[in-house]
């Protein structure tokens, strides 16, 4: 009987909670093909073994630091991006690592200085969340992952907390509010990803408005290459030239490995305050809230189709009907909703032309802000296909880009033949301009896997050909690679460290 690993995001549990939800966006798909189900895992036959790495390994780690069981090579070997998610759904998952390692502070320097860097190449992982492809196979060596979850250190320091990269973003909080503080990042993915994995990706949470992104989180950084440690004292601010911050953050692990990160720590909000509005249409949601002063610590703005799904499923039948009567009676029926929460006090400022809707939905988003992700899980369980991809831009131009990438996207499908939705939300707002994020839900009975490469490759280009960011926070990982400036990349690749990377 072979084993099995989860292709999907998380534990599995809270699905039932989205299921109405899934089914609002199955109705709007209208599929009348029938469609076989999948159970979300990786089927594993038996993964062929590397003698000689085996006996290598063994003379450099201690027997519980190695693994090369099947297992944990699939698990350490793939993120979350639809690609990978698909590829497993097709049985046509890239190889994996030939071996898991688990080394702590004390047998790092052993593992690599143990290692050519000509034939070996370490792959650090930590939640394994990414969506991008960080994880995937390059060319050439041979491919050791280096699980980070034996990375585990707190230390208090004045204004600031030294913390083991290998921490979940929840494990770290809950070690933080034990001391009435919080370091301030809160990703979707928080229960599963880690901070090594979010200075490594560029990573952002959801009050980013009031704390910022990882860059702005953290005063420093300790990274091991294969010349040893990197030495930098945690300071406010030096001058030393280019610094180990911009070699490590975004670096997708291919400078080195992030041993441990010193956060700024914040105390924690003693109450978080919540408010719900709606616009006509997304159009003006956007020019009101490109007019704002100040802003909450999460403002996340929907259009009007992710504003339908998101009401689908919130009430129960009567209590929806009488929402929607007041919605439609304020002219915002089919408008775009606005889920508002801020920390110790009332927000703020409240954007003009916002019709209130109350404090309920913005609290249970609120609630469910990390578990919504399983919604994704019941559709792939559904084999259709969910992707997203996030860009940033200037106010003028955000709401361009939202129609271009919708009539881009609805060519797309046209051509394809294809069946799909596409949404979006605006989040991590600046006063310059905003992140807006796209997600969208593809289905076509015959190749897949190119359906959604067309699909990416469309919506990505919008991005482009707008002068867009190709990616806000997610990473460009393997697949987003090809859209960069080819002369920066070139730039960065030559920080590589040759132990992590295929240089
Ligand atoms: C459901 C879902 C929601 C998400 N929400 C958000 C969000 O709100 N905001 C956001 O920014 N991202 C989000 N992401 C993307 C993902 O969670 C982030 O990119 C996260 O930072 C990855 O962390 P990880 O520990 O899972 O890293 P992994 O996926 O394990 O690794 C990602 C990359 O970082 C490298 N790496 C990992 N640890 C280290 C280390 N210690 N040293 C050096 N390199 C390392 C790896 O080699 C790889 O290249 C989401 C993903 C999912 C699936």
């Amino acid at each position: 009987m072979p084993n099995s690993v989860s292709a999907l995001y998380g534990s599995g549990n809270d699905e039932q909670e989205y299921v109405a939800k899934a089914e609002s966006i199955e109705k709007l798909m209208m599929i009348s093909e029938e469609r076989q189900k999948w159970d979300g895992t990786y089927r594993i036959k038996s993964l062929p073994r590397n003698d000689k790495l085996i006996k290598l390994l063994r003379g450099i780690l201690p027997e519980n630091q190695i693994s090369f069981d099947d297992e944990d090579r699939i698990s350490c070997s793939y993120g979350k991006s639809s690609i990978e998610i698909l590829a497993a759904m097709l049985g046509r998952p890239t190889d994996p690592v030939e071996a898991v390692v688990y080394p702590d502070y004390a047998t790092i320097e052993n593992l690599i200085r143990g290692l050519d860097p000509k034939k070996y190449q370490l792959v650090p992982v930590g939640g394994a969340t990414c969506v991008t492809g960080a994880l995937a196979p390059s060319r050439g060596k041979i491919r050791i992952a280096v699980s980070t979850r034996n990375f585990r250190r707190v230390d208090f320091r004045e204004n600031y907390v030294i913390l083991g990269s290998g921490y979940t973003g929840k494990e770290a909080e809950t070690i933080l509010n034990e001391n009435g503080l919080t370091i301030g990042n809160f990703p979707e993915s928080f229960e599963h990803s880690t901070l090594g994995g979010w200075v490594a990706t560029k990573a952002i949470g959801q009050e980013s408005n009031q704390y910022g992104g990882i860059e702005n989180l953290i005063i420093g950084i300790r990274m091991i290459g294969s010349d040893g440690y990197f030495r930098e004292e945690f300071v406010p601010r030096n001058s030393e030239g280019l610094d180990l911050n911009a070699i490590a953050i975004g670096a997708e692990g291919k400078t080195g490995l992030i041993t441990d990160i010193a956060f700024k720590r914040y105390r924690k909000p003693a109450r978080t305050f919540y408010g719900t509005y709606f616009f006509r249409n997304y159009e003006e949601g956007i020019k009101s809230l490109s007019k704002m002063k100040f802003y909450s610590s999460i403002m996340r703005l929907s259009d009007e189709v992710e504003t339908l799904v998101a009401l689908d499923g919130e009430f129960g039948s009567p209590l929806k009907k009488i929402y929607e009567n007041y919605l439609r009676a304020r002219g915002v029926r089919h408008g775009s909703i606005l889920i508002v929460s801020n920390n110790n006090a009332e927000m703020p400022e409240v954007p003009r032309r916002a019709v209130y809707g109350g404090k309920y939905p913005a609290k249970k988003w609120h609630k469910g802000r990390y578990t919504r992700p399983v919604l994704g899980n019941i559709l792939w369980k559904n084999v259709l296909i969910p992707d997203t991809l996030e860009t940033s831009t200037t106010w003028s131009n955000l709401y361009s880009v939202h129609t271009a990438v919708r009539q881009r996207f609805s060519d797309e499908m046209q051509q394809e033949q294809a069946h799909g939705i596409i949404m979006s939300h605006i989040s991590h707002i600046y006063t310059t301009g905003a992140c807006i994020y796209f997600t969208f839900v593809i289905w076509r009975k015959e190749n897949q896997m190119q359906l959604l490469e067309n699909t990416r490759d469309a919506i990505i280009d919008e991005f482009v050909k707008k002068g867009c960011a190709v990616s806000h926070h997610h990473g460009p990982g393997k697949y987003l690679e090809k859209y960069l400036d080819s002369n920066l990349s070139e730039i960065r690749r030559r920080t590589y460290d040759p132990l992590f990377s295929d240089i």
